[in-house]
């Protein structure tokens, strides 16, 4: 078990359907915590370091154009086992396949409109936090109700 920080983005699809406060709410019942929130347009050029596994697929030029063509929300998320935790609550890539009571399993129809990308493992995770958030643009601070979230054994 170990604290980590994971990234995630709503995506367009998200923002046309108004499932951006829902998206969040979710995230926030969980008690995992908002360390860093960014809304903003994704270039192609970090499209194409993001989805750099993607690049060479028949599908990538219509995902950097849905990607690129309108804002995006960044969010840093922090708690234990939050990388397993956050695609366990996104759900599987295709929304079709995804289980109900996930993001993409409730709110979306589609693989290439499911609302959300989440990092995959906690070495991506690694990369994809600071490739959308500077130092200046995370926030550390204490959550007053902790004792609540996590017992003591669970804080390290
Ligand atoms: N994608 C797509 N068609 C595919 C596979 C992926 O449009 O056949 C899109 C989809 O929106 C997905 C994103 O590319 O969320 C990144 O793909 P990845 O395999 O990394 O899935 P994810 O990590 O988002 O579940
Ligand atoms: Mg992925």
């Amino acid at each position: 078990m170990a604290m980590e920080r994971t990234l995630v983005l709503i995506k367009p699809d998200a923002f046309q359907r108004s499932l951006v406060g829902e998206i969040l709410a979710r995230f926030e019942r969980k008690a995992l915590k908002i360390v860093g929130m960014k809304m903003f347009r994704m270039s192609p050029e970090l499209a194409k370091e993001h989805y750099a596994h993607l690049v060479g697929k028949p599908f990538y030029p219509g995902l950097e154009a849905f990607m690129t063509r309108e804002p995006i929300l960044a969010l840093a998320l922090e708690g234990q086992e939050a990388v397993e935790v956050v695609r366990k609550i996104v759900g599987v890539t295709n929304a079709r396949k995804a289980e109900a009571g996930t993001i993409r399993g409730d709110l979306s129809m589609s693989t290439g409109r499911n609302t959300i990308h989440a990092s995959d493992s906690i070495e991506t995770a690694q990369k994809e936090v600071p490739r959308f958030f500077g130092e200046n643009e995370l926030f550390g601070y204490k959550i007053v109700l902790e004792d609540y979230i996590y017992a003591e054994d669970e804080k390290e």
